[in-house]
Order: structure tokens, then sequence, then C-alpha cells
């Protein structure tokens, strides 16, 4: 169902054969997830997921509680932390301590961004691999080489269920990925090239970056510019998945310039009710699938 949205709503109705549809695919993921939970239930196991928020960033909030009732909807329990933006690596990893101790707890995240005195890297290396439902420790990062990771980054793993969802096929495909960073843009460059895509990777001080874009069948975007991406980056055909978020004006805007690039693109993932809600019942199955392992 399309939120109360004037953009959203018009890019329902108006291009509805164009549009990946990330709430649709949202529920379809978080409905599978029931016999799962179900099953663990039966064996006396309640999913959980712990999620610590150190307080501060508004967009962080508003995510940890998009994330709070999708495990609401899928019958997992979940935990929040909060902490004021004072708060010290010490005591988050202590409190990590606590919770990769805890056999109650299967799932781990905390809510990035950090503050700047806080070391994400030493944060995420703190989490145990198998608690990891981010994806984002090093053991399971590493392991996306070789397409064994138990958990994969939910962001980047959401787009690929997308795409198949849509019967979109990357193999021998073009992909141009905007961003690199280690959430988004590498591990989903990765992910694409072990189903055998040819991945264009691309950074802010990519040369010439519409030579690359506009060589592409399938173009991502995660760079977090709003309407970066416009006509002119776009071959004709091609299928943009729009993984930006940005605040304009009091609304959410992609990367993609969508009503200035609807006409050229044959699919696009639209914001807000694109890879957002997708990413978020992503980490619901991995949060399952850590109960499944640790049982
Ligand atoms: P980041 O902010 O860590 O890095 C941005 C990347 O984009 C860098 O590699 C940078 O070089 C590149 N970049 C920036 N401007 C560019 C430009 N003009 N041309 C080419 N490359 C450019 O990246 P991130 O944490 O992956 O976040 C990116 C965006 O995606 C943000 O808007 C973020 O809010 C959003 N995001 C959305 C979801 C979701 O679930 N939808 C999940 C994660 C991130």
């Amino acid at each position: 169902m399309a939120p109360n949205n004037p953009i959203y709503q018009e890019a329902f109705s108006k291009y509805k054969d164009k549009i990946i549809d990330g709430r649709l695919i949202s529920g379809k993921i978080e409905s599978g997830l029931y016999g799962r939970v179900l099953g663990l239930k039966k064996k006396g196991i309640i999913p959980s997921v712990s999620v610590i928020l150190v307080e501060g960033d508004k967009a962080s909030s508003i995510y940890v509680r998009n994330k709070e009732l999708s495990a609401q909807r899928c019958d997992i329990l979940s935990q929040k932390y909060s902490y004021p933006a004072t708060v010290t690596e010490r005591e988050l990893l202590n409190k990590i301590d606590e919770l990769n101790n805890d056999t109650l707890v299967h799932g781990i995240l905390v809510q990035v961004p950090l503050p700047a005195h806080i070391s994400e890297k030493n944060i995420m290396n703190a989490i145990s691999p198998l608690k990891d439902v981010d994806g984002f420790h090093p053991l399971n990062a590493g392991k996306i080489f070789t397409g064994d990771s138990p958990f994969y980054p939910c962001t980047p793993y959401g787009i690929i269920k997308m795409l198949e969802f849509y019967d979109i096929t990357v193999k021998g495909k073009n992909c141009a990925i905007i961003g690199q960073s280690n959430i988004v843009g590498k591990p989903l460059s990765i992910m694409l090239m072990n189903r055998l895509a040819t991945v264009m990777s691309l950074n802010i001080f990519t040369e010439n970056i519409k030579g690359f874009t506009r060589k592409a069948d399938i173009l991502i975007s995660a760079a977090g510019k709003p309407g970066l991406v416009d006509g002119s980056f776009i071959k004709k055909g091609c299928v943009v998945i729009d993984v930006g978020i940005s605040r304009v004006g009091g609304k959410i805007r992609g990367d993609a310039d969508f009503e200035g690039i609807i006409d050229k693109v044959s699919k696009i993932t639209p914001v807000p009710g694109g890879v957002g809600p997708v990413t978020v019942s992503i980490l619901m199955e991995n949060t399952i699938k850590a109960a499944e392992l640790l049982k």
C-alpha cells in the first residue's frame, strides 16, 4: 500500500509498470518468515534482535523505529538500548559483550553513524560473527567473496532480492554502482560479480562518471546526493535502483531525479518505498537465520 506521500502515490499510479515496489517485496519477505518463526517457537526459541542506538542522529532514530515495527510484524522480539551522544566506546563495547554472551539474544546491531569519538570499526569487530545480523563483521564481510557469508549486509542483499523478484537478470549485464561504502557499494559489487555481472564501481573521484553509467543496464546509486542521477546518466531502458536517502525541505529524496529519468528507464525504485523497506525485512530474515543457526 502506498504511504500518504504525494511523490510516492503519483509514482505508483502514473508509472505503475515501471515501479519496483519495495513495500510489496518487503511484505512478501516478511510473510515468508512466519513459518520459520513458528518453527523456532515450537522449539521454545523466540527469535530476538538487540539494537543499540546512540541518540543524536534523527534519521537513525527513524530507521530503528522502522526495524522495531518490522520485528513486531514478524513476531520477533526486539530490544532497543539507547545511549546519549556522550556515551564512551568502552560503554558500548561492554554492552556488546553482554549481548554476545546472552543466549536469548540472536542478533545484535549497532545503528550507524556513530559519534566521531567512537570507532565504528572497533564496534563492528566486537559483535559476535554469529550474531552479526547486519553482516558488517570482517569475518562475514570477507565471506561475501566466496559467497558463503551467513549474513549478507541487508541493503545489498535486499537489492539482489528486488532484482530477482522482478526477474531482472544480472548475469552478463553491465552494472554501474555509484558509491563504494562498506555497507552498500562494496559488498554489492562483489555480490553482483558472484552472479556474473560486469561491475563498474564508481566514486566521487571517478572521472567522466557518465561515461560509465551510460553503459549500464542496471544503475545502482548509493551516493546520498539528491537528484544526482539525471537523464544524462542513463542509457535508455536501464534499470535504476536508488539507494540514496536525503532530506530536502522536509521530504525524503533519493539520488535519482525521478521525474527527469522515468521516461528513459525500464524499471526504477521509488524513494521512499523502494530499497528502504526491503533492507529492514532482510534484517528480520537475518535475525531468524541467526536464531536457527544458534539453536
Ligand atoms: P557513504 O555516505 O559512506 O559514501 C558515499 C559514497 O558515494 C562514496 O563512495 C562516495 O565517493 C560516493 N559519492 C558521493 N557523491 C558522489 C558523486 N557525486 N559521484 C560519485 N560518487 C559519489 O555511503 P552509504 O553509507 O552507502 O550511503 C549512501 C546513501 O545511501 C545515503 O543517502 C544513505 O542514507 C543511503 N542508504 C540507504 C539505505 C537504505 O536502506 N535505503 C541503506 C544504507 C544507506
